[in-house]
């Protein structure tokens, strides 16, 4: 609490902002505050504090990507050891050992800090290149980032199939896409267990997005990236989670694709390209052994009750 009022007060006592972090505060210079709600605020200090927005940048984008793969991740760790989950596992009899969730949370916190920090550090100066907001405040409308993240889910669903299905090619999978492939029942934090070139290619669906929105169709604020990204990270993780439950997403929007759709593909290597939605796979013919399979599985679980 007192942390929050230490960064809740004093916004316009520019007295109190040590000399070393001028440069923070002149982003705001001239700029009436007052009217700011309490995450606008917070986020007008954490610009101040730092007194680099590039930096200030960086820390969080990095920060905000751990939090949220790892905090997403940690759940379906907790359902993997609770035996009362497995009626919903799609592939029952393999479940990630202790050993495998290990290996997998060294090798992508390795990547984390190895490949991806320094794209992380650099996309600010390159999405403020194209135009997108950073520091300033108030942030765009609710609705305005909503659209925004819809464009970006279309985008990113259709790019994440073109580059998936040609992973899929002989010499790519062979040298790239394999290692993704090595967990045939994946796990919520096998989502990002892959080759640096396939994080790399498939990632551009993902950051792309908003550089290429706010270069060609307006303004964008990286908070709503921020959500945006967020959004990616539970849709790819939960869809390796190798759970299908009565609530999941894609019982009530039919063209979501979800981890019925996505766990397939992991038990079969191939059909199933896209991340997101299922349109593309019926539109290119790519779901066709994949609903076979499904109605051969719910014909035998409706023959084994009647038994
Ligand atoms: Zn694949
Ligand atoms: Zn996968």
């Amino acid at each position: 609490m007192e942390v929050l009022q230490s960064i809740t007060s004093n916004l316009n006592a520019s007295a109190l902002i040590p000399q070393a972090e001028v440069q923070g505060a002149d982003l705001y210079a001239g700029q009436d505050l007052s009217g700011l709600n309490l995450l606008e605020k917070a986020w007008v200090n954490w610009y101040i504090w730092w007194g680099n927005p590039v930096i200030a940048t960086g820390v969080m984008s990095f920060l905000m990507h751990e939090v949220v793969y790892f905090g997403r991740s940690i759940p379906w760790i907790i359902i993997d050891h609770i035996p009362y989950f497995r009626q919903w596992k799609l592939q029952p009899h393999k479940i990630p050992s202790d050993w495998d969730q290990w290996r997998c949370t060294y090798l992508v916190l390795l990547q984390h800090f190895t490949i991806e920090l320094p794209q992380i550090w650099g996309f600010h100066p390159l999405a403020e290149y194209f135009g997108m907001l950073t520091y300033q405040v108030p942030f765009p409308s609710v609705w305005q980032m909503a659209k925004q993240i819809a464009i970006f889910f279309v985008f990113e669903d259709t790019w994440h199939f073109v580059f998936h299905r040609a992973l899929h090619w002989g010499p790519l999978y062979k040298r790239i896409h394999k290692q993704h492939h090595e967990f045939s029942a994946p796990f919520g934090l096998a989502a990002e267990y892959a080759h640096p070139i396939e994080v790399g290619l498939t990632g551009f669906g993902t950051v792309g997005a908003p550089i290429l929105y706010a270069a060609f169709l307006g303004e964008i604020h990286i908070v709503g990236v921020y959500l945006w990204i967020t959004c990616r990270l539970f849709q790819a993780i939960d869809s390796h989670s190798g759970y299908h439950f009565p609530w999941s997403l894609n019982n009530f929007l039919p063209f979501w694709a979800g981890a019925e759709h996505h766990d397939y593909h992991h038990e079969k290597f191939t059909e199933c390209y896209s991340s997101s939605f299922r349109h593309w796979d019926w539109l290119f013919g790519t779901d066709k052994k994949y609903h076979a399979y499904r109605a051969k599985q719910a014909a035998q679980k409706k023959a084994k009750k009647a038994q």
